[in-house]
């Protein structure tokens, strides 16, 4: 479900620095995935290796993304597979409302979708009267309660035991408290087996779209997935177009880096491959199989030789579980779908950096994302250049709502600096004045909030070049 609350990046985090459960659930949990990544990552060579394989194989599928979505269209539609491209979110969201006014349906069962997400497709849905429920256990928990996910992987991360426990017994009818986790699933297995049984149609997201056959590969642990595909009439399988893949050699390694990345797994429990609707004489398997393909602002990503490496992304959360600001505040703070070192990136991108670019802010630039991301995205070095872009001084940005956060007073005091380096008289005679003035400057607007949690510097009475000249020091 999509969130309600208005972005206030401030408040929220604030917000979510006071609340002491919020940041133990957080801590607990993302302390096991980082223990459980490592235990599975054992030699730091071997997974380098992997890790460069990732990147190449994501950079050069980037590089020749138009030609492999060409491929995967036209292998897909021989395999039977009904394919839509979206342009917007809001066409994504028509394609499947129209799939599902052509079939009468109104239940529709979910797998885990974080483009479904990006779509705000089960509030979309639930305005034109349909049921969309989720399966995923995380994504089920949040939905009884309203909420968006706080997490890529985890979608209730936020969540212990027994505040789950009251979200059931507050909104399964018929169902009393209970922390026992064992309990816990079998409600919710008892209550998602008739949804199964009973839907119209069923969605899922996409981890990659082999090019090369038209299969569309769907990892998970909870068989949940496997249902949703299978089981009801219809299958609507979601994507980014940037889930694309050349070929299944290129499978494994991805695979490999995403399941222990994700949930310190080797493999997942279920590996999905899909490759169409049931066949004549086939016993199961649905009748009809559409994918739609998102771009939402991708493609102009991929036109920016720095920024397209955003698109490698596997969406393994694991810069998320790293991030001293994510594990902190947690996702929902974040305001986004995508929260964390990954949101920082992405979101601006797609929604502007006008309304998102503040989350490039959320992050001490401790490089910690780069070091443990599967595929390599140099995100502190893509966060720096969204700092830019928000300023853009000089009108060169490319991302959406570039130089927003320009004003007068930075860009005279920038282009200041700038010809303070490069006319020695004006730097010596500015020099001279910040020495005489400057640690006088009134602490009034910036310098008022920024010096309120930092002692100010103080501006040495001497310059360096003035000291070296007194010791007869020249040309140094
Ligand atoms: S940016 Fe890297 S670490 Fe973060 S979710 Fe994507 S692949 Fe995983």
């Amino acid at each position: 479900m999509a969130s309600n609350k208005t972005f206030d990046f401030k408040q929220n985090i604030a917000g979510a620095l006071a609340d002491k459960q919020l940041r133990s659930n957080f801590k607990n949990a993302t302390d096991t995935l980082r223990g459980k990544r490592l235990a599975v990552f054992t030699d730091p060579e071997e997974t380098l290796r992997l890790r460069h394989v990732g990147n190449q194989i994501k950079r050069a599928g980037l590089n020749r993304l138009p030609e492999l979505l060409e491929q995967l269209e036209a292998k897909c539609k021989e395999n039977g597979i009904i394919v839509h491209w979206a342009e917007t979110v809001d066409e994504a969201n028509n394609i499947v409302l129209s799939i599902m006014e052509q079939h009468g349906a109104h239940k529709m069962v979910k797998g885990k979708s974080m483009v479904s997400e990006e779509m705000h497709l089960n509030k979309f849905l639930e305005d034109k009267g349909k049921l969309p429920l989720e399966t995923d256990l995380g994504e089920y928990i949040i939905q009884l309660n309203n909420e968006p996910p706080s997490h890529i992987i985890v979608p209730a991360v936020h969540k212990n035991r027994k505040q789950i426990g009251q979200i059931f017994a507050d909104n399964i009818p018929g169902v009393s408290y209970t922390e026992d986790t064992a309990e816990l699933l079998a409600i919710a297995r008892g209550r998602l087996r008739e949804h199964y049984r009973t839907a119209d149609i069923g969605l899922s997201g996409v981890n990659f779209a082999i090019a090369e056959s038209g299969t569309l590969c769907l990892v998970e642990n909870e068989g949940n997935g496997r249902m949703c595909t299978a089981v009801p009439p219809v299958h609507v399988a979601l994507m980014g177009l940037e889930k694309v893949v050349g070929t299944l050699e290129e499978v494994p390694a991805l695979y490999r880096l995403l399941c222990g990345s994700a949930t310190g797994q080797r493999i997942t429990t279920y590996f999905n491959m899909i490759k169409g609707p049931r066949k004549p004489g086939e016993k199961d398997g649905p009748k009809e199989v559409h994918l739609i393909i998102l771009d939402n602002g991708r493609s102009k990503i991929l036109a920016d030789k720095q920024l397209r490496q955003t698109l490698q992304c596997i969406r393994c959360g694991t810069c998320l579980n790293h991030c001293p600001v994510y594990t902190r505040i947690g996702g929902h703070a974040y305001g986004s779908t995508y929260p964390g070192p990954i949101g920082e990136i992405l979101m601006p991108q797609i929604e502007g950096l006008d309304k998102k670019g503040n989350l490039a802010t959320a992050s001490s630039l401790c490089n910690a994302c780069e070091e443990v991301c599967p595929v390599m995205i140099p995100i502190p070095a893509l966060i720096r250049r969204l700092r830019d872009e928000s300023y853009d001084m000089d009108e060169n940005g490319v991302v959406k709502g570039h130089g927003c956060k320009k004003n007068l007073l930075e860009t005279v005091i920038w282009k200041a600096w700038k010809y303070m380096q490069v006319y020695p008289l004006l730097n010596t005679i500015m020099l001279k004045k910040l020495q005489l003035f400057g640690n006088k400057l009134p602490k009034v607007g910036p310098l008022k909030a920024w010096t309120s949690v930092r002692t100010a510097p103080k501006f040495a009475r001497q310059s360096l070049k003035d000291l070296a000249k007194k010791e007869g020091i020249r040309n140094e």
